[in-house]
């Protein structure tokens, strides 16, 4: 019959393993999930440069029309100014036209620049569209590969229950629930060995009687210091199969 620390050894070195397999099936997961955010941080920005692009054509079409009632004021001036009476008349209407002419050379020098940041702002767009299409491609390629380790820890994990649960019906209900407590309460370490009379989880020593205990291999013994349950280790490996 195999002794009850053996199976609890076992079970640990399971739960262990199991716990690892949980964390690396978070970790992996979370990669994904970085690389999403990423790419909505990026779609933010390409929103606003979008919105500043429109913004640019906006202004551009509106001193264009600017530009438009300015020129067809100067036509209206010149068409006054040709047929006006005086000399004093005609100066003051090319001294009109002078200063429309001059805020039309104004708007148009503003419509160049809105124009020219037009064009900037809608190569950036491009520019980034571009660079979110590669990185949803990546986030793909990452996703996939993310998928399918997750599936092979699936698999192990399968495994390792279909194990565990061999251990566990090796165990009395009373024993398997002093192991699920410690468990829960140890930081999912409930077995601890013994090197040199030193508890190899909380590191203190244990007494020669807590020594004899394990040595008659009577029941199950527990860490006065940390609560856990205490084997003599002898550097075996638990984790081969009974
Ligand atoms: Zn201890």
């Amino acid at each position: 019959m195999t002794e009850k620390i053996e199976v609890l050894r076992r079970l640990q070195s399971i739960d262990t393993k199991l716990r690892r397999l949980e964390g690396d099936k978070l970790y992996i997961s979370h990669d994904v999930e970085k690389k999403r955010d990423d790419i909505k941080r990026k779609r933010d920005v390409l929103a606003g440069i979008v919105a500043e692009t429109k913004n640019s054509q906006k202004n551009a079409g509106l001193k264009e029309l600017e530009l438009k009632t300015k020129e067809q004021e100067i036509n209206k001036l010149s068409v006054q100014m040709n047929q006006a009476k005086t000399n004093k008349e005609f100066s003051a209407f090319k001294t009109e036209i002078g200063g429309k002419e001059a805020d039309k050379s104004v708007i148009e020098d503003a419509i160049l620049g809105l124009i020219t940041k037009y064009e900037e702002m809608q190569q950036r767009q491009r520019a980034f569209e571009k660079e979110i299409e590669q990185e949803e491609g990546f986030l793909k390629e990452l996703q996939k590969k993310v998928e399918d380790s997750i599936k092979e820890i699936d698999t192990k994990i399968a495994a390792f229950r279909e194990k565990r649960n061999k251990y566990t019906s090796l165990l009395d209900d009373n024993t398997l629930q002093q192991y699920s407590r410690l468990v829960s309460n140890k930081d999912g370490i409930a077995v601890a060995g013994i090197i040199n009379k030193v508890c190899q989880s909380c590191f203190m020593s244990v007494t020669s009687q807590t020594i004899n205990q394990l040595m008659s291999k009577k029941d199950i013994t527990f860490c006065h210091s940390c609560g856990r349950i205490l084997y003599l280790d002898d550097g075996s490996d638990e984790s081969e199969e009974l």
